[in-house]
């Protein structure tokens, strides 16, 4: 099956009265044929219905043994964190989302775990510091906000040779573009709040994983811990996944074009984006997302904080917002917003200028959104 047909039908066959699409399910508790027999749910953080099917779709999409619903992408970050002990490290991309530089930095540490971040499109920065003690790798690809390009596949013949696990946020390149899993990641993460909920009214997150034992380890550290996906958002991100294909092809055009209008544009100094062939990592885009280079674009511009504020607080129809992935554009600055919990030199020496300006594409006319942004960049 194809990817649309699966993200349609599996884990969507009608139930026992017809429905065509799963009931929301919002009992807490399941009746059981016994006491000390269990049926196939018993207690709604455990496993539920409409969870399971959302589940269901998302591990067939992108090539998993099992999924993982969460309740936000940070609590399936965290999930993944739980596997580690004290005396462990974590090597983590340096183009890190900024929630995640902060659960490594601030909350991982506090169990003595170490945390170091190198910028792993350079494999030779990865072999370079990966420890005997190095247990996780964590990458993004594209990274935000940098949008960087990793090599997953290079990447996890390191991490194995280490005995380390190879984990891959996938919130930009979504299942679409990108099947870690298939690349020999052992966990996929995705913030569902974006492209797979991809309408800014869900907030969740998803863990997709290769091998039973690291799934049943998961799973454990999950009930354990208690973050699942509510029901309604379950529902909502299981609709979502149906048209995620359609969206992502439709915006990744929209963000080539945008792209290269921001590439010709006399105020923006850089534009990074990983379709534009003078990209550092174009070519292993090329191999490792399939159909698009997504639809996350960040530029520079010729201005300091000030003035890159100006832009993002000028444009109309791409609404200031942090967050992404959605049907309408969104435009921030992550100096001030996504990455504002980074230390400031920290940021600058992670290469977050004052001046970089990160774009999410959605689905409005190509031509509205060019004639938004050249207005902001001549005004601001
Ligand atoms: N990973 C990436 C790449 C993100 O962009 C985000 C949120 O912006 C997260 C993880 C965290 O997800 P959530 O906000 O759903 O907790």
């Amino acid at each position: 099956m194809h990817f649309r047909t699966k993200a349609i039908h599996v884990g969507n066959e009608p139930d026992a009265t017809g429905a065509v699409v799963p009931p929301i399910y919002l009992a807490a508790t399941y009746a059981q044929p016994g006491a000390g027999e269990r049926g196939a749910f018993d207690y709604s953080r455990s496993g539920n219905p409409t969870r399971k099917a959302f589940e269901t779709t998302l591990a067939a999409v992108e090539s998993g043994c099992g999924a993982l619903a969460f309740s936000s992408g940070m609590a399936a970050v965290h999930c993944v964190t739980m596997l580690l002990k004290t005396g462990d490290h974590i090597l983590a991309g340096r183009d890190l989302y900024g929630g995640s530089f902060r659960l490594f930095h601030k909350i991982a540490d506090r169990a003595g775990i170490d945390v170091t971040l190198v910028p792993t499109e350079d494999l030779d920065a990865v072999r370079a510091a990966i420890r005997p003690n190095t247990r996780l790798l964590w990458i993004e690809s594209p990274g935000n906000p940098l949008l960087t390009i990793t090599d997953i596949a290079a990447c996890a013949e390191i991490a194995h040779r280490h005995g380390a696990l190879l984990a891959v946020d996938n919130t930009f390149a979504t299942p679409v573009l990108t099947r870690p899993l298939e690349l020999g990641a052992d966990i996929s993460m995705h913030s569902v709040t974006k492209y797979i909920g991809g309408h800014s009214d869900v907030l969740g997150g998803a863990l997709i994983v290769r091998d039973e034992e690291l799934f049943r380890q998961l799973y454990f550290v999950q009930n354990a811990t208690g973050a699942v996906m509510a029901p309604l958002e379950s529902y909502l991100s299981g609709r979502g996944l149906k048209t995620l294909e359609l969206r992502i092809r439709a915006q990744c055009q929209t963000a080539e074009t945008v792209a290269a209008f921001l590439a010709s544009h006399p105020r923006v100094r850089r534009v990074l984006y990983p379709g534009l062939p003078i990209h550092p990592g174009h070519e292993i885009a090329k191999n490792q997302m399939s159909g698009g280079f997504g639809a996350m674009i960040s530029f520079e511009l010729d201005a300091d904080y000030d003035g890159a504020k100006r832009v993002v607080e000028t444009t109309r129809i791409i609404r200031l917002a942090v967050s992404l992935g959605a049907v309408e554009s969104l435009i921030e600055q992550p100096a001030s917003m996504s990455h504002a919990s980074y230390d400031p030199e920290v940021r600058r020496a992670n290469g977050i200028s004052d001046g970089l300006i990160r774009l999410s594409v959605g689905l409005e006319h190509p031509d509205d959104l060019l004639e938004d942004l050249d207005r902001a960049l001549r005004l601001a």
